[in-house]
């Protein structure tokens, strides 16, 4: 199956199969957990499997149980796939136990020499993640991509495109998966994630917090984001219950989007229940919508989600939501709305 936010990389791979241009070295792009090692098993089963990725055949079956978080329990230098002609390369764990930051030159030797040998299909080598090379193990490999061998095709998966050498990035077609806002993926990760989280959270706002990436969003959900955002909530209710209080806001801090949405929900709550007027709800967050005007609400939420959609910009994140957190602590007895720097201007 494909991702939808994968659609238009997969679409560019399946032209380059189509007109029979696959590269010998290709490049496959896109930030951590945006789902490089899928993409990049989909590109081997369109390659590989007779029935154009059937899912069934025994070649996707087998595929189907590489698993990149898999087997990390042992040193692996190069580990073969349940595909005999497919092997990966990738960091090891080192003598300490913990994975190694790098890939070095003994194991891109190794995955060389393993791709070197003649097979009569198509011989395929990963390596995950190529920004992990270090530079005797780039150059090694430097070697294998200038002399390019019928039937082999090697896939590099990086997160950062700028940490590989240009030598490198020249010999390689590349492909880049973009993080994505689009409805499609919001409904994805809406079947995706708990019941309980999809009634409270609204899938769109829960991917712009992610930067447009869902794994993420599902990754952040399992560990301990819930007492984070619950800890947010608090905080962001102490400050406009409390304005004149002085309040330590470190646990914003890295985490200024995410917090900016925390803001827009409970502002869209607040708003729901003066409007409609019901009781029930955060006794805190009653308190605040009780003295706060429903127009200067409407503003910041505006503003709120101005400042969110800013984050794919330069714009300096932790000022952007200091400005948003001024008006938010005056919200319950402000007598003018204020023009929130960074936000009007652009
Ligand atoms: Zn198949």
């Amino acid at each position: 199956m494909i991702l939808p936010w994968h659609k238009s990389a997969f679409s560019k791979l399946k032209k380059m199969i189509d007109l029979n241009h696959v590269p010998h070295a290709l490049l496959i792009t896109g930030v951590e957990k945006i789902g490089k090692f899928a993409l990049m098993q989909e590109l081997v089963k369109i390659l590989l499997c007779e029935n154009q990725s059937c899912g069934e055949c025994e070649l996707c079956l087998s595929l189907k149980k590489d698993n990149p978080k898999e087997d990390l329990g042992y040193s692996a230098l190069i580990r073969r796939s349940h595909y005999p002609n497919l092997i990966y390369c990738r960091t090891e764990i080192n003598d300490s136990g913990s994975m190694s930051k790098e890939i070095r030159i003994d194991q891109v030797r190794t995955f060389c020499e393993i791709l070197g040998k003649t097979a009569d299909a198509l011989q395929i080598g990963v390596i995950f993640y190529a920004d992990q090379m270090n530079a005797n193990a780039a150059n090694s490999l430097l070697k294998t991509l200038e002399e390019p061998r019928k039937n082999t095709l090697i896939v590099l998966l990086a997160h950062n495109i700028n940490s590989l050498p240009a030598t490198i990035l020249s010999r390689c077609q590349s492909i880049h998966i973009n993080p994505t806002y689009e409805k499609e993926s919001a409904v994805w990760l809406s079947n995706h994630i708990d019941e309980n989280v999809s009634a409270d959270y609204d899938a769109m706002q829960l991917l712009e917090g992610a930067h447009g990436v869902p794994q993420k969003v599902i990754e952040e959900l399992k560990g301990d984001y819930f007492f984070q955002y619950q800890g947010w909530q608090n905080l962001l209710l102490e400050i406009a219950n409390h304005p004149i209080k002085a309040i330590e806001t470190e646990i914003f801090d890295g985490n200024e989007v995410q917090v900016l949405s925390c803001l827009q929900n409970l502002i869209t709550e607040g708003i729901k229940l003066k409007v409609v007027k019901h009781d029930g709800g955060n006794i805190e967050l009653n308190r605040v919508i009780e003295k706060a005007p429903s127009d200067y609400l409407f503003k910041l939420l505006d503003d709120t989600s101005r400042a969110i959609s800013l984050s794919q910009t330069t714009v300096n994140m932790k000022l952007l939501l200091d400005n948003i957190l001024i008006v938010w602590s005056h919200i319950t007895h402000l007598k003018k709305y204020p023009t929130i720097t960074n936000i009007q201007e652009i």
